[in-house]
C-alpha cells in the first residue's frame, strides 16, 4: 500500500511527425503537415486519415524539481517533432515564499511555441483559498479524511475537485487562468481534472468558463492494478467505465453548453509500460487500416513531477511508434487538442 500511495500521491496525473500513406512516397517528417491533406493509397482511393497522437503533460502543483525539469528539457531536445499538451497547474504560483518569477521561468524552460497550453487542477488548499473558496478535507483518493498535518506547507493534492461545486469550481478556474495568464502562460480551452475526477459540475463549471476541451476521460483499466482497493478506482469506473483503448473524441452536454471529451485512452505513464503505449498504437494502427479516411485518436503522456522516473517510457515508445509508422507507411502526427478531429 505504502508504495501505491507513493505512486498516487506522486501523481493524480500533440508537429507533426507524418508519414505520406501512399506506396511509393517517401516517409517524411512534415512539421505542420495540414491534417487533411489527401493522399493516394496504394490501391489509388483517396485517404485523408492518420494515427493523430495527443502527448500531454500533467503538473500537479507540488513542485518544480530541476532533475524533473531537466529530463523534460532533454525530451524537448529528442523530440522537436512532437508538441506537448501542457495542463498547466498554478498552484506552484500560491506556495509559502513562491517566487512568481523563478516558478515562471522554471515552468517556461520546458515549453516549446507548439504546445497547447490547458489547465490541470488538484485539490490544492492554498489554490482553493486564494480563490476565495473554503477548503475541503473529509476526502481523499484513497477514502481517508485528509491528515492536516500535512498542511503548513500546502496540502489537498489527494482531495478530489469533485468535493467541489460548480460556483467554487469556476472561482478556482478563474483564479487559475488569471494567474498562469499574468505570467506568461495563456491557456487555451483544454481541461484535465486531478486524477481525472471530471464530475458533473466539474464539467459545468469548465464549459462556464469558456473551456471546450476536456482529457479527464480515464483509461481505467490501465489504472486499477495500481490502484487496486482505492475508493478512486471506483468512482473512475463510474465517471469513464466506458472508456477503453481505441474510445475516441465525443461531446458530453452539460447544463453550461457542451465539452469535447478526448479520451486518455492511454493514460500516463506512471501507470503503463514503453510497450503497453505501443500496443495501445498497434490498436490504434488497426483501427485506421480500417477506415484509412478517417482519423484515430491516442493520447499518451506523463507527469512532470514524475518525469525523471517515467519520461523514459514514454520517449522510447515514441521512437518505436516512429520506427513502426516509418516501416508500415502509416500516417501518424503528434498534434495538440485544438487539431483533433
Ligand atoms: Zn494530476
Amino acid at each position: 500500500m505504502t508504495s501505491i500511495l507513493r505512486r498516487l500521491a506522486s501523481l493524480l496525473l500533440p508537429l507533426s511527425f507524418a508519414t505520406a500513406g501512399c506506396s511509393g512516397a517517401a516517409i517524411e517528417a512534415a512539421e505542420g503537415t495540414d491534417p487533411g491533406e489527401a493522399i493516394a493509397s496504394d490501391e489509388g482511393e483517396l485517404t485523408t486519415g492518420k494515427v493523430q497522437i495527443v502527448v500531454s503533460v500533467d503538473w500537479e502543483g507540488r513542485e518544480l524539481a530541476t532533475t524533473n525539469l531537466e529530463a523534460m528539457k532533454a525530451f524537448r531536445t529528442a523530440n522537436p517533432d512532437v508538441p506537448l499538451v501542457q495542463f498547466l497547474n498554478a498552484a506552484y504560483f500560491f506556495k509559502p515564499g513562491a517566487d512568481a518569477k523563478t516558478t515562471s521561468t522554471k515552468i517556461a524552460s520546458v515549453l516549446l511555441p507548439t504546445d497547447e497550453l490547458g489547465l490541470h487542477i488538484h485539490g490544492w488548499k492554498r489554490l482553493f483559498e486564494a480563490s476565495g473558496v473554503t477548503f475541503r478535507s473529509d476526502s481523499t483518493f484513497w477514502g481517508t479524511p485528509l491528515d492536516l498535518a500535512s498542511c503548513s506547507y500546502d496540502c489537498g493534492h489527494e482531495v478530489p475537485i469533485s468535493l467541489y461545486n460548480t460556483a467554487e469550481l469556476q472561482r478556482v478556474m478563474r483564479t487559475s487562468k488569471t494567474t498562469l495568464a499574468a505570467n506568461g502562460f495563456p491557456l487555451a480551452k483544454s481541461f484535465r481534472a486531478g486524477g481525472w475526477m471530471a464530475s458533473t459540475p466539474v464539467r459545468e463549471a469548465l464549459t462556464a468558463e469558456g473551456f471546450t476541451v476536456d482529457s479527464s476521460a480515464a483509461n481505467v483499466p490501465f489504472l486499477a492494478d495500481e490502484l487496486v482497493g482505492l475508493p478512486v478506482v471506483g468512482w473512475l469506473r463510474n465517471l469513464w467505465g466506458s472508456i477503453g483503448t481505441t474510445s475516441q473524441p465525443y461531446t458530453i452536454s452539460t447544463r453550461a453548453g457542451a465539452l469535447k471529451e478526448i479520451p486518455d485512452n492511454g493514460a500516463l505513464a506512471d501507470y503503463v509500460t514503453s510497450a503497453e503505449m505501443v500496443s495501445v498504437f498497434q490498436a490504434h494502427k488497426a483501427r485506421w487500416k480500417s477506415a484509412p479516411t478517417r482519423n484515430t485518436v491516442m493520447s499518451i503522456g506523463f507527469h512532470q513531477e514524475t518525469a525523471k522516473t517515467y519520461l523514459p517510457r514514454v520517449t522510447s515508445a515514441i521512437r518505436e511508434i516512429k520506427r513502426i509508422a516509418a516501416a508500415e507507411r502509416i500516417p501518424v502526427a503528434f498534434v495538440t487538442t485544438t487539431a483533433v478531429k
